[in-house]
């Protein structure tokens, strides 16, 4: 059946309508990218108790500004309200914690750390990186805002500050002569509201000839992948390499190589050192992706006109998809309740009467309820218990784990659901 035609995207439709100023640059935002409509903090998983009381909702509207190219939302939850009883252990996806132990090595090895370097990894979650580096007898420190899970990074040996990161933070622990010779952070660069103050903080704590890596999303893969569903309000930035090089480089860091990773549905990690440190000569790679973002139009109005769009036409054939199962009768349930299937069930208004339940690997989750369209979380067994008809798989970016995970469906017939990029049965 051919598209029916889309009708005018409302971006920019409201004249009235300004996201403030843009997080990095300080320009007044005008420019819509998409506007998901009104979200809950998709973290802010609910007690039985608490399904009757009122629940925040926020505006999730993307923004580009138009001089740094930055695509941000406003910043209304709190980074308190977000992290200070977090309820994502990182350690809970197995291809994940293989990277990560992939990634330690190759560090260590590329910048000969030893038992006199320090390796700072900020946004530390419960130690699950830099415990591959202490297993080598490498100091290492975490910094990490989210008490519950600090604890449970203390728990397995790795010390860890919990605050948030930023020059204040950095200030202090530079005096006490602790200087990070590798400073890490794994996707946390979208959660910082103050961009300024944390980069300027990389750039105090690295110590001289020290190296600093940042894994983000990259922006053209959310694009082109149709990722909407990674838009939440605990993200504020979304990246691109172009404009993550303007960023560091206004604090005096120069990114200097990049890998681009498979994770969360395709990543950047950037390599940034001290400007004035000549010793590490910028790559070829740098100026490649910089180059390709330019030519698709990152750094104009170009790559983000027809996102909107595309975004509506995925929600319309996901609900076309739930409404058939329901109509013929069958058993919709979804697997895993990660901060990105959370949009996608809000945005789309996927409720309960359309999906039974999420099954999670995270005992945190157990018994609670999503935020926004309350749809149960329960334990994996759940999935065999009740024989589902149809396993919504939300952490698209896992399908090949998933899947394999629970090929088990298939002995009753059961089949799979891909939201993203576009819609599909998987048997
Ligand atoms: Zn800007």
């Amino acid at each position: 059946m051919p598209e029916p035609p889309i009708a005018d995207a409302p971006t920019n439709a409201n004249p009235l309508h300004s996201g403030g100023p843009c997080r990095f640059c300080g320009a007044e935002l005008h420019r819509i990218v998409t506007d998901l409509g009104m979200s809950p903090p998709c973290q802010s998983f609910l007690s039985a108790a608490e399904l009757n009381q009122m629940e925040p909702f926020y505006p999730l509207v993307v923004w580009v500004c138009d001089e740094c190219w930055l695509v941000q939302l406003q910043a209304y939850v709190s980074a308190e309200e977000i992290f200070t009883e977090y309820g994502y252990f990182s350690s809970f996806s197995d291809d994940w914690l293989a990277h990560c132990r992939r990634d330690a090595e190759t560090q260590i090895e590329r910048w000969g750390l030893d038992t006199d370097a320090l390796v700072v990894d900020v946004g530390s979650n419960d130690g699950y990186f830099l415990r591959w580096f202490a297993t080598q007898g490498i100091p290492v420190l975490g910094i990490e805002p989210a008490k519950n899970v600090a604890a449970a990074a203390e728990e397995r040996g790795i010390p860890t500050v919990t605050e948030f990161f930023g020059t204040a933070l950095a200030d202090r622990l530079t005096a006490e002569g602790r200087c990070a010779d590798l400073l890490t952070g794994k996707n946390v660069l979208a959660q910082i509201p103050d961009l300024n103050d944390f980069v300027a903080g990389l750039a105090v704590l690295l110590a001289p000839g020290g190296v600093v890596t940042i894994e983000f999303p990259h922006l053209q893969r959310l694009v082109e992948g149709n990722q909407f569903d990674t838009i939440y309000q605990e993200h504020f930035s979304y990246f691109s390499l172009y404009t993550t090089e303007r960023i560091f480089a206004a604090h005096g860091l120069t990114l200097f190589d990049v890998d681009e990773l498979w994770t969360h549905g395709g990543s950047l990690r950037v390599y940034a050192r001290h400007t004035d440190d000549t010793s590490k000569p910028v790559t070829d790679r740098v100026h490649e992706i910089r180059e390709r973002e330019i030519e698709l139009g990152y750094n104009s109005p170009r790559a983000y006109e027809t996102f909107d769009a595309r975004v509506r036409a995925t929600r319309r054939r996901l609900l076309e998809a739930l409404f058939e199962f329901e109509a013929a009768g069958q058993r919709v349930v979804a697997y895993g309740a990660a901060g990105k299937g959370m949009t996608l069930l809000n945005y789309c208004g996927i409720r309960s009467d359309l999906v039974s339940f999420v099954a999670d690997r995270n005992p945190y989750k157990h018994g609670r309820f999503c935020p926004g369209v309350h749809i149960p979380v329960l334990p994996p067994d759940a999935i065999a218990e009740t024989r589902p008809d149809v396993v919504l798989v939300l952490p698209w970016n896992l399908k090949d784990e998933i899947c394999a995970q629970l090929g088990f469906i298939r002995e009753w017939g059961g089949r799979f659901l891909i939201p993203i990029p576009e819609p599909e049965i998987v048997v």
